[in-house]
């Protein structure tokens, strides 16, 4: 009976995400899904397109965290329009606290829409929000072993961030493993690697971006 109950949850979130897909076109929104463990670079990762889009392009950010307004804070400082959603405790973003945000957005001035989700590499993967794409940011102190176990993200997402490539010759990460793994599960995901620190890869971050927004007004 539990396989049950889960399966009318699915279905009901399905359902609106649809909605909010739907919305997102309508407006001309392209809604990117970005997850990660807790702590890999999911702010500093935005804030970095920030501060080379802003002026350019509309932006708007919906934060996902447990607890805290940290991360609406630090993206309004840069004169973006954020939301924080506040889950209480669910460690994932669903389509239903994602919509009741939208009301706090300017929507028809928004191009890019960050939702940035709960720091988690494993639940995020069976709540679809509506996005257009699924970002997953991992980072070389965590170790090159996070594809392999935790597939399904990985499996899941269309680009792959490598963050903090500023720190491989601190940590042992072995690099070709981290890559053969995530292409072993996902043969179709852009991979991309950089630093937030010290600027690196940032350019293909935004190319990505740009081609992914042109992408979803076809
Ligand atoms: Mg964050
Ligand atoms: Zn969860």
């Amino acid at each position: 009976m539990k396989i049950k109950v889960l399966k009318n949850i699915l279905s009901a979130n399905d359902q609106r995400a649809q909605e909010n897909h739907e919305l997102f076109d309508g407006h001309k929104i392209c809604a990117i899904n970005i997850t990660a463990s807790p702590g890999a670079g999911k702010t500093s990762t935005i804030m970095a397109a920030i501060r080379a889009l802003k002026g350019e392009i509309g932006i708007g950010v919906i934060e996902g965290d447990i607890s805290s307004s940290i991360d609406a804070e630090a993206v309004s400082k840069e004169g973006i329009p954020a939301v924080q959603i506040n889950t209480g405790g669910a460690c994932h973003l669903d389509a239903t606290m994602l919509s009741n945000a939208f009301d706090s957005l300017p929507l028809a001035e928004i191009d890019l829409l960050f939702i940035e989700n709960v720091g988690n590499l494993i639940c995020p993967a069976s709540f679809a929000l509506g996005e257009h794409k699924k970002v997953l940011i991992a980072s070389v102190p965590e170790g090159d072993d996070k594809p392999y176990k935790y597939p399904v993200m990985f499996n899941q997402s269309d680009l792959v961030i490598l963050n903090k490539i500023d720190l491989l010759p601190y940590v042992k990460f072995d690099r070709q493993r981290f890559i053969d793994a995530v292409r072993g599960l996902n043969k179709n995901a852009t991979i991309i690697e950089i630093s937030c620190t010290t600027g690196e890869g940032i350019e293909r971050w935004l190319e990505w971006l740009a081609t992914t927004i042109d992408d979803s007004r076809e």
